[in-house]
């Protein structure tokens, strides 16, 4: 059986301006631009890249929250991104979601029992009502939440308690892949390390696949398996999460890790700072959509986009430098600095 569970091909979703939507040639906003990549059962894969950079639209181009522009969605060897919308009720129990603010996307009219009866009713997956009540029993003591939690209301936990009640959710419907969208994200430090630890947890013990979609490449160093690093609606690198801490191959992703603590006491990255800021997905850069902040930038750079090209050991990047000499390529051996 392959251990591919989902793989997503040349995506890309443009979206409209507005005035723009029925000119042909009208203004278009590349939110994602042509991204590959695949996610095998049981693996986490983190995207990670600034505000806007389109990782938000991918996850939600997976759950097909939306239709894409072009491109294809596979799970489990079956293609999803063209299914007619009344075919997408199986799908929608495989495919969950944890979103970044669990008070908005819990609703605040119903107790803890029934935001988590509502998804094993909807698909139809306890046997009886006595099932019903154990399932949600089981759900809160998997993410640490007392029995009690059952009877009360969303606005009477805390962020993190509420984010447990999310992932308990997303849980209730026995999904083989969750996408958390900045799950962790607006909570505190303390509270973020425990919610990653719990998701860590969950997904041994059921075999989840996890899209852990963030801006912060300090949290997801702990709870990844691979990193996918965009920058204006492309994978710009594509590793294994040792090596891409170790050595990344690209120039942003070097600036990104810059900014992370090193775990060693005392042993600090040298800081880089990227000049002006990412520039209009409605009209991005052509050659190298990064050569305007890339310190490293040379001529090819401004003529000619690079392609995602596979490195050694699952290491993929888009990058010019790689063609260089070793000694004129900054990046062809980068360690922790
Ligand atoms: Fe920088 Fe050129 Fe590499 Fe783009 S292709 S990241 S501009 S060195």
């Amino acid at each position: 059986m392959s251990p591919v569970l989902l793989e997503v091909n040349d995506l890309k979703k443009h979206f409209p301006l507005r005035g723009s939507l029925l000119r042909p040639g009208g203004l278009r906003v590349y939110a994602v631009d042509g991204v590959s990549f695949r996610i095998d059962k049981a693996e986490t894969l983190a995207l990670v890249g600034e505000s806007g950079c389109g990782k938000s639209t991918v996850g939600r181009a997976i759950l097909r929250l939306f239709d894409i522009t072009a491109g294809q969605v596979v799970l489990d060897g079956r293609r999803i991104d063209d299914m007619p919308a009344g075919s997408l009720r199986p799908l929608r129990r495989r495919m969950q979601v944890v979103f970044q603010d669990p008070l908005s996307s819990l609703n605040p009219r119903m107790r803890v029992r029934d935001l988590l009866a509502e998804p094993i009713r909807n698909f139809a997956l306890a046997k009886s009502t006595a099932d019903m009540e154990a399932r949600i029993d089981l759900l809160l003591e998997k993410v640490r939440l007392p029995r009690e939690a059952k009877t009360r209301w969303p606005h009477e936990f805390s962020g993190g308690q509420r984010q447990r009640i999310a992932i308990a959710r997303a849980l209730a419907a026995e999904p083989d892949l969750v996408v958390c969208d900045e799950a962790v994200s607006a909570l505190d430090v303390s509270v973020k390390a425990q919610i990653v630890n719990l998701l860590q947890d969950l997904q041994r013990e059921f075999g989840l696949a996890l899209l852990f979609i963030s801006h912060d490449l300090a949290i997801v160093e702990h709870m990844t398996h691979r990193v996918a690093v965009m920058y204006l609606g492309k994978i710009v690198e594509l590793a294994p999460k040792k090596s891409i801490f170790a050595a990344p191959k690209h120039p942003y992703t070097e600036a990104l890790l810059s900014a992370v603590p090193t775990p060693e006491p005392g042993a600090r990255r040298r800081r880089i700072i990227l000049k002006g800021d990412v520039p209009s997905p409605i009209n991005p850069p052509k050659g190298c959509r990064f050569h305007t902040r890339c310190p490293y930038a040379f001529d090819r750079c401004r003529a000619e986009e690079p392609e995602l090209r596979a490195m050694r050991d699952g290491h993929f990047v888009a990058c010019h430098l790689h063609d260089l000499p070793a000694a004129q390529n900054p990046l062809a051996a980068t360690g922790p600095h």
